[in-house]
C-alpha cells in the first residue's frame, strides 16, 4: 500500500478498540465531538500527502531505501544530516499547511529509531530484525504510532521495585514460547487513541532487580487488555470565537491501560536487558527533544507573528520599550530555530544510524521550555488587557451592539474586524483554558527541565572546561593535553 488516503485511514480506527472519554466509551472515534478533531488533525497529514502540491508531496512522500516504493518521510530512518533535516522540514510544512500538529508518525518513529539503534548496540540479531520488521510493516500500510514511554510512577521517590503496587511502572508479568505478557500503564500519550500501532519504551534506567520493568516492544491498539482513558478536550469552534475557515487542530491525549496484553516475541526489543535499559530511554528522548524543537518553531513564528501584528494594530510597533520585547521575542524564536537546525547539522552516529546531537537537542528543548512563560508574558504585555476581557464574536454579530463595537474597538491601519481576529488568535496562545495547557506542556512534555539538565552535564565537557581554567591559572602547564 505504501502511502495511505485519509479515509483508510479513519476506516481503519474502526476496529473495536476501546476508548473512553468523560467517563463514556465511544465506538467510533471518528465520529466524535473532540476525539475526531484528533482524527481529523492527524488526518489532515495523510491528505496533503495524498492531495498536497508537487513540492510538499515530494517532502512527505520518500522512496523505501531498498525497493525504491513510495513511502512516508517518518518512515526513513535517519542516516545523515540531510535525512534528520527533512523531518523537520516535514513537520514544519505539516504544521504550516494544515493549521496544526499531525503527529501521527513523529513520536512513535522516535522510539522505533531508539529500539533500531540500541538493539544493534545490544548486538541482539533477534531485536534488531523484529525492529526492521515493524518497520517494514508500518512502511507498508503507512500506519499512525504513538509513542508510549510515560509510566504514571506512584511515588516518584522510589524506584520501580519500591513500589505500592508493582505494576506502577509497565512491566512483563508472563513470558511463553510464544510471546510475553505485559501490565501496567503509560500516561500522557499524545494522540494514541487515533493510533494503529502503540510503540512502548522503558521511561528509565532500570537496575537488575528491576529487569521486568526493561521491556520495550509495539503493538495495535486494539489488542486485547488494552484500554485508552482520554483527555478532554475543547472541541469544534464555537460560535463566540473569530477564527480561521478550517477545523480546531487537537492532539488528545490518552493514559493507555495494560491489563496482560499478550505481545509476540516478534514484536518485541527488548525484555529484561536492564543494562541496556538507559541507553534506550536517553536515546529515545534525544531523538524525541528533536522532534520537539522541529515543532516549536512553527508555533512560536505565530505567536510572535501575534506580538508583532498587535504592536501595529494597537500603534506602538515604532515605541522603543515595544521594540525591545519584539528584540526579546524573536531572539527566543531564533535561538530555538539556531539550536534545532544545529542538532541536525551534527548527529552522533549510533552505527548507520544518525541520532540528532543530544548536547544541542537537550540545549533547545531546555531553551525552549525555562524561557516559553517570559516569552507568554511580553505577549501580553504588548496586546494590552483586551487580551481579557474582548467581547466575542455573537457580541460582534449582535446588530444592536454591532455598531458600538466597530467604533470604539478600532487600531491602527487595520479594520475593527482584524483587530479583533488577531486579538482571539492572540488569546488563543496566551489567555486561555488552551493556553494554560501550553504552559504546562511546555514545561512537561518531552521531559522535564531536570531531564534536560541532567542530560546537558551528561553531554558536556566539563573536565575539559576545568583543565582550561587551570591553564589560565598556571595550575597546568600552557599546552596540556586537553581532549
Ligand atoms: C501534553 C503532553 C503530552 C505528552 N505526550 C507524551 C507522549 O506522547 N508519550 C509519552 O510517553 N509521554 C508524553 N508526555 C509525558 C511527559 O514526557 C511527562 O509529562 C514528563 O516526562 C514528566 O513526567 P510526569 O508528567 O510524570 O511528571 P513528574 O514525574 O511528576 O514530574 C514533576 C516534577 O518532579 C520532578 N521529579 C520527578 N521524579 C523525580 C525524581 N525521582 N527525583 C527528582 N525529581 C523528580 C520532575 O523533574 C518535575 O519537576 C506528555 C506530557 C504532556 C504534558
Amino acid at each position: 500500500m505504501g502511502i495511505r488516503t485519509v479515509e483508510q485511514y479513519k476506516q481503519s480506527l474502526r476496529d473495536g478498540r476501546r476508548v473512553y472519554i468523560s467517563g463514556e466509551r465511544v465506538e467510533d472515534i471518528t465520529q466524535h465531538r473532540v476525539l475526531g478533531l484528533t482524527v481529523d488533525t492527524i488526518g489532515a497529514a495523510y491528505e496533503l500527502a495524498e492531495k498536497g502540491d508537487a513540492k510538499t508531496k515530494e517532502l512527505l512522500i520518500a522512496r523505501h531505501p531498498d525497493t525504491g516504493e513510495p513511502i512516508n518521510r517518518f518512515y526513513v530512518t535517519p542516516r545523515t544530516p540531510e535525512d534528520l533535516a527533512n523531518r523537520t522540514k516535514a513537520i514544519h510544512t505539516l504544521m504550516r499547511q494544515t493549521g496544526g500538529l499531525p503527529f501521527g508518525k513523529d513520536i512513535g518513529t522516535d522510539c522505533l529509531n531508539a529500539a533500531m539503534a540500541v538493539a544493534k548496540q545490544m548486538g541482539n540479531k533477534q531485536y534488531e530484525a523484529n525492529a526492521k520488521n515493524f518497520l517494514e510493516h508500518l512502511r507498508k500500510n503507512d500506519l499512525h504510532t504513538c509513542g508510549a514511554i510515560t509510566c504514571v510512577k506512584g511515588d516518584r521517590g522510589l524506584e520501580p521495585a519500591h513500589q505500592k503496587h508493582p505494576d506502577y511502572y509497565l512491566r512483563v508479568v508472563d513470558k511463553t514460547k510464544e510471546g510475553i505478557y505485559v501490565k501496567g500503564a503509560k500516561i500522557h500519550i499524545t494522540s494514541a487513541p487515533a493510533a494503529n500501532e502503540i510503540m512502548v519504551v522503558p521511561t528509565r534506567q532500570m537496575r537488575e532487580n528491576e529487569a521486568q520493568y526493561a521491556v520495550s516492544f509495539a503493538i495495535p491498539a486494539n489488542t486485547k487488555g488494552i484500554t485508552f482513558i482520554c483527555r478532554n478536550g475543547r472541541g469544534p469552534w464555537s460560535d463566540k470565537e473569530f477564527h480561521a475557515d478550517r477545523p480546531v487542530r487537537e492532539l488528545t491525549e490518552a493514559m493507555i491501560v495494560f491489563d496482560n496484553v499478550f505481545v509476540p516475541w516478534e514484536r518485541v526489543f527488548m525484555c529484561g536487558e536492564w543494562q541496556h535499559s538507559m541507553n534506550i530511554a536517553y536515546t529515545f528522548a534525544t531523538f524525541h527533544r528533536f522532534t520537539a524543537i522541529s515543532y516549536k518553531v512553527p508555533n512560536v513564528e505565530v505567536m510572535a507573528g501575534c506580538a508583532v501584528a498587535m504592536a501595529k494594530y494597537n500603534g506602538l510597533f515604532k515605541v522603543s520599550h515595544v521594540r525591545e520585547k519584539l528584540a526579546d521575542i524573536a531572539a527566543y524564536v531564533e535561538t530555538l530555530r539556531a539550536l534545532a537546525d544545529a542538532a541536525a547539522m551534527k548527529p552522533v552516529m549510533y552505527g548507520d544510524i544518525a541520532v540528532p546531537n543530544p548536547l544541542i537537542a537537550n540545549m533547545a528543548k531546555l531553551h525552549f521550555a525555562s524561557k516559553y512563560h517570559e516569552f507568554v508574558k511580553l505577549i501580553q504585555d504588548i496586546g494590552g488587557g483586551i487580551l481579557a476581557t474582548s467581547p466575542d464574536k455573537r457580541d460582534w454579530d449582535n446588530p444592536e451592539i454591532h455598531d458600538y463595537l466597530e467604533h470604539y474597538l478600532g487600531g491602527h491601519d487595520c479594520t475593527t474586524e482584524e483587530r479583533l481576529r488577531m486579538i482571539h488568535e492572540t488569546m488563543r496562545h496566551v489567555a486561555s483554558h488552551e493556553a494554560a495547557f501550553h504552559e504546562v506542556t511546555t514545561v512537561h512534555a518531552e521531559g522535564s527541565m531536570a531531564a534536560q539538565k541532567m542530560m546537558i552535564l551528561h553531554e558536556s565537557p566539563l573536565d575539559k572546561y576545568e583543565k582550561r581554567a587551570k591553564i589560565a591559572a598556571g595550575i597546568l602547564p600552557i599546552g596540556t593535553k586537553i581532549d
